[in-house]
C-alpha cells in the first residue's frame, strides 16, 4: 500500500484562483495601488477576509511574521522591551519580536502544547514592566484564552494573537451564545497564507483588528503612502486617523500584491469545507492511535475545537534511542514524523539563539519537545491514507515493544 499524496502536499489552488491569477498577469498591474479604481484584488480580499473572521479592519501583508512585526510597531514598542511569547512555537514568532528591536520572554508550554498559566503568572511578576504578549496558537492548539485575557487585562499587557494556525478555529464551539473564532481576545490578530496553512498562496499574511487607530497605523506601515489608504475597502473611513499620523509612520514595504490576492480570494469560501475535511481525518486518526501503547494524545483545553492540519502526540515511557528508532522505522515505511526537539527543528527554542544571550530556563518545554511528535495530515489525504498511517504506527510500536519486552514492565 502507498499514500495517495506526499505528507508535504499543500492545499490545492482552485481553478477559479488560477484563472483569476492569469487575468491579473494579463493585465500586468500587480501592484495593489496601481489601478485607478479602488477595487484592487488585494482590497477586495481584505474585505472578504474580514467578513469571514468577523474583524472590522484587515490589512494584507507579505507574511504572518511581517504582520506580527507591524502589530508590535503599531502598539509603539520601544527598543529593548520584553514581549511574552510561547517557548513552543515557530521561529518566525520570536523573530518578529527581534525584528521590532525587542526581546522575547518565553513562557513554558504544558502537556497540552499550550501556554502554561502558572509559569505565565510567575513571569508577569518577574517582568512587571512587560507590556506585550504574542500568544501563538501553535499547530492550532488553543490555550485558556479567557484566563489569559483576564490576566493580560489585569496587568495591562496588550495581547496579539498569532493565528497562523488559528484561522477558522472556534472557541466555545459547543455554546452557541459564546461561540466565535479565535483571534478575538486580542487587539490584533495575525494570519499566514504560507503554503502549509489553510489558505495557500506560497507567502502572505493578514493583520486583523477592530481598533481604528491600530488599523490606520498598520495600513500606513505596511506600505501605503500619500493618499493611498483611501484605496482600502477594509479600513476605518475617518481620513483624519491617517492624516494625523502619516508622516510619523515608516513605510516598511510589506504589502501583498494582486497576484497573491487573486490566488487567495476564491479560497476564502473554502475555509469551512477545508476544516471539515481536516476534522474528519484528524478525529479518525486520534481514535485509531489512542489505544496504541506509548502514544499519548493530549486533550484540547475546554472550549477549544479539536481539529488540526497536523497531529501532535507524545511518545511516553520511551528513551531517546527508542524514540529515534520509532522515527526511523516509521519513516522507512513512508510515514514522515518529526520530533520537535530533534534535528535543527525551527520549533525548538534552543535553536533561537539570535533571541537570547542565556538559554531560557524552559525545562518543561524542553522535556515536552524531546518526545513530542509532529505529523502533517494534508487535506488531500484520503481516509485510507489515515488508516494506513495508523496501521504503520501501530505496527512499528508493536515491533519496538516486542524487541524490548521488559522495559515497559520495569520502567
Ligand atoms: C507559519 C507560522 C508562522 C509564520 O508565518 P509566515 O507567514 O511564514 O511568516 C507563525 N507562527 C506559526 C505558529 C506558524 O505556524
Amino acid at each position: 500500500m502507498k499514500f495517495s499524496k506526499s505528507f508535504d502536499a499543500p492545499n490545492p489552488i482552485p481553478a477559479e484562483a488560477i484563472s483569476n491569477a492569469v487575468s491579473q498577469m494579463e493585465h500586468g498591474m500587480l501592484y495593489r495601488y496601481g489601478h485607478s479604481d479602488d477595487d484592487s484584488e488585494v482590497s477586495k480580499l481584505e474585505a472578504a477576509f474580514g467578513q469571514y473572521t468577523g474583524h472590522k479592519y484587515v490589512v494584507a501583508v507579505n507574511s504572518c511574521g511581517s504582520a506580527m512585526f507591524i502589530a508590535l510597531k503599531a502598539m509603539d514598542i520601544q527598543p529593548g522591551e520584553g514581549v511574552f511569547t510561547n517557548a513552543f512555537t515557530f521561529t518566525a514568532v520570536p523573530s518578529s519580536i527581534v525584528h521590532a528591536n525587542a526581546v522575547p520572554l518565553y513562557i513554558e508550554c504544558n502537556d497540552q502544547y499550550v501556554i502554561d498559566l502558572p509559569h505565565f503568572e510567575q513571569q508577569i511578576i518577574k517582568h512587571p514592566d512587560a507590556r506585550f504578549f504574542i500568544l501563538s496558537h501553535m499547530r492550532g492548539h488553543i490555550a485558556e484564552l479567557d484566563k489569559i485575557k483576564a490576566l493580560c487585562d489585569k496587568h495591562n499587557i496588550r495581547l496579539i494573537e498569532d493565528c497562523a494556525h488559528g484561522l477558522g478555529k472556534r472557541w466555545n464551539a459547543t455554546d452557541k451564545d459564546k461561540d466565535h473564532f479565535v483571534g478575538h481576545h486580542c487587539e490584533i490578530a495575525c494570519y499566514s497564507t504560507q503554503s502549509h496553512k489553510i489558505l495557500n498562496s506560497g507567502e502572505g499574511g493578514f493583520i486583523a483588528t477592530n481598533d481604528e487607530q491600530l488599523a490606520a497605523y498598520c495600513i500606513l506601515a505596511a506600505g501605503s503612502y500619500e493618499g493611498l489608504y483611501k484605496k482600502h475597502l477594509a479600513r476605518p473611513m475617518d481620513d483624519s486617523l491617517f492624516e494625523n499620523i502619516k508622516f510619523n509612520v515608516p513605510n516598511f514595504s510589506l504589502r501583498m500584491n494582486n497576484l497573491t490576492a487573486a490566488i487567495l480570494r476564491p479560497q476564502i469560501e473554502l475555509i469551512d469545507q477545508r476544516i471539515a475535511s481536516y476534522k474528519e481525518k484528524y478525529q479518525l486518526l486520534i481514535s485509531l492511535l489512542s489505544p496504541v501503547e506509548h502514544i499519548d494524545i493530549p486533550e484540547p483545553v475546554d472550549s477549544a475545537e479539536n481539529v488540526g492540519d497536523s497531529l501532535q502526540f507524545n511518545l511516553i515511557d520511551l528513551d531517546s534511542a527508542d524514540i529515534t528508532r520509532f522515527i526511523t522505522h516509521t519513516k522507512e515505511k513512508g510515514v514522515a514524523i518529526q520530533v520537535f526537539g530533534q534535528n535543527n527543528n525551527a520549533r525548538d527554542f534552543r535553536n533561537w539563539q539570535y533571541s537570547f544571550d542565556d538559554m531560557p530556563a524552559c525545562e518543561k518545554t524542553a522535556r515536552l519537545i524531546s518526545c513530542a511528535c509532529d505529523l502533517r495530515l494534508p487535506m488531500t489525504f484520503t481516509l485510507d491514507d489515515i488508516e494506513l498511517i495508523a496501521a504503520i504506527i501501530t505496527e512499528t510500536m508493536g515491533e519496538l515493544s516486542a524487541a524490548q519486552p521488559m522495559k515497559s514492565l520495569t520502567g
